[in-house]
């Protein structure tokens, strides 16, 4: 999402002649895009406030500082890091580029502000204000820089969950679902040749905290859902597009969902389920709404429906309460599901959320064992579930060149697989085919057996 909303602001600041440059030191404006789901996404982006705060003592620029940190610690950003000139929550993002260009005639009553630091900082508050001014209503961008022949497109905003442990729904608010006529126009924008970037857009990424749940509701009062805007979407995308959404919760997953992934070759049999824990106890603490039993029924009838499918996942280990036998669980759960690979993570409690109440009493050190202890099961089983498709053929959409052998090719399967060949970069942007001959790491080693069209 931060990706997505990233490409949104360069594509207005492109259009009113800003440019990047390539050196801090170059630069009149720095915008920084955070996150605050985990401390240590936060902490990162204090070292950098630190970094910037330096390059303030040689050279004039603003910093902007947008996103959900601006959202959660408005008061402390506002107090510790003076050197932010503007601070941009997500509900004003729109706002940026007009403000950076007119911040001294934006009308009088943002301008002025009304907390404690008005006076000494105006540019600041220009956005707390504005933030009242805007709250609750999100405003989707319409155009997205891209970039390659990927793009990500937002089709949802915040979230109605509230699972115990996350801070999401605080930050980004409920949910709102994008206008499908948007969606629609937006695509076939990064579909022409004239885009931004001139290169044509092989594969798309819906994105949303929780695709599935997205709901438009139309003029006539009826509602438009997720496997409803995919089959609008379908018909629109030019010549070959891979189409992908993340991320999916299991509780909304849909038999109609499943289907249509089965059914339909432009949407890629990946689907990203995060399951977070494998101990229904902790499942229920979590507030996710659905047990262990749950989840596997669920990845069952998805094996079932579509054979190929790779399922990857999102796991929490360390949350307030559990114990070595709900870690147990975890692990057994992911022998069972052998999941293609996963996003691993240790409890961070993030205060405002249900579950900061509860402490954090398992200690960092246990949250750290069993932390490596899920990374290297995940590890052995990304390889033998890898280790299996040696020798077979697949199709592969080539995506640039490999960072690590310029004589090599980087190009991604259906199925989200990372594979690198030898190959000349006129076939880049394009879909060829390649045997997997062998595993480096996660990433498949592959030799072209059939080229393609661009
Ligand atoms: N909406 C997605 C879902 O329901 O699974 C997840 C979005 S969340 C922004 C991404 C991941 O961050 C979560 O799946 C969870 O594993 C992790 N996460 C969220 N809150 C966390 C916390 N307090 N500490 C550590 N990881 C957290
Ligand atoms: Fe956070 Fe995802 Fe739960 Fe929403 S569904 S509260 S984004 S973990």
């Amino acid at each position: 999402m931060n990706k997505a909303e990233s490409g949104y602001l360069e594509y207005e600041l492109q259009n009113h002649g800003w440019f990047p440059v390539q050196a801090p030191e170059e630069a009149q404006v720095v915008i920084l895009n955070t996150c605050s789901v985990r401390k240590t996404a936060e902490d990162r982006i204090w070292g950098r406030l630190g970094f910037f705060k330096a390059q303030k003592k040689t050279h004039a620029f603003r910093l902007v500082l947008m996103g959900c940190m601006s959202e959660r610690l408005k008061e402390e950003i506002l107090n510790e890091a003076p050197h932010v000139d503007l601070l941009v929550g997500n509900f004003q993002k729109h706002r940026l580029v007009d403000v950076l260009e007119h911040g001294d005639t934006v009308p009088e009553a943002i301008a002025e502000g009304s907390g404690r630091n008005a006076q000494r900082r105006p540019r600041a508050e220009v956005h707390q204000e504005a933030h009242l001014i805007d709250s609750g209503e999100y405003r989707f961008a319409e155009r997205h820089s891209v970039s390659g022949f990927h793009a990500y497109l937002p089709i949802m905003h915040g979230c109605n969950n509230f699972c115990t442990y996350c801070i999401v729904p605080y930050v980004r608010g409920s949910e709102v679902s994008r206008n499908p006529e948007s969606i629609l126009a937006e695509i076939s924008r990064i579909q022409t040749p004239e885009h931004t970037t001139g290169q044509m857009i092989r594969e798309i990424t819906l994105v949303g905290q929780n695709v599935n749940s997205y709901r438009y509701r139309n003029q006539d009062g009826t509602t438009l859902t997720f496997p409803a805007l995919l089959r609008r979407i379908v018909p629109v995308l030019q010549d070959r597009t891979w189409l992908r959404f993340i991320t999916s919760h299991p509780k909304d997953m849909s038999a109609e969902l499943i289907d249509l992934i089965a059914t339909e070759p432009a949407l890629c049999p990946h689907i990203h389920l995060p399951v977070q824990h494998g101990s229904s106890r902790i499942l229920q603490a979590m507030g996710r709404r659905y047990t262990r039993e749950q989840y596997l029924d669920l990845v069952a009838r998805i094996r079932k429906t579509i054979p190929e499918v790779s399922l990857t996942t999102d796991i929490l280990i360390g949350f307030p309460g559990e114990s070595e036998e709900d870690y147990g669980l975890t692990l057994e759960l992911m022998r069972t599901v052998r999941f293609e690979d996963a996003f691993m993570y240790r409890y961070n409690p993030r205060e405002g959320t249900r579950a900061f109440e509860l402490g954090d009493d398992v200690p960092e050190k246990v949250k750290k064992e069993r932390l490596s202890g899920v990374i290297d099961l995940q590890r052995r089983i990304t390889r033998e579930v890898k280790n299996d498709k040696l020798g077979r053929i697949v199709e592969v959409l080539v995506e640039g060149i490999s960072k690590k052998n310029e004589g090599e090719l980087l190009a991604r399967t259906e199925r989200d697989e990372m594979v690198v060949f030898p190959g000349s970069p006129q076939q880049i942007g394009s879909f060829v085919r390649v045997r997997l001959n062998n595993l480096q790491g996660s990433t498949f080693r592959a030799e072209l057996i059939e080229a393609g069209r661009s």
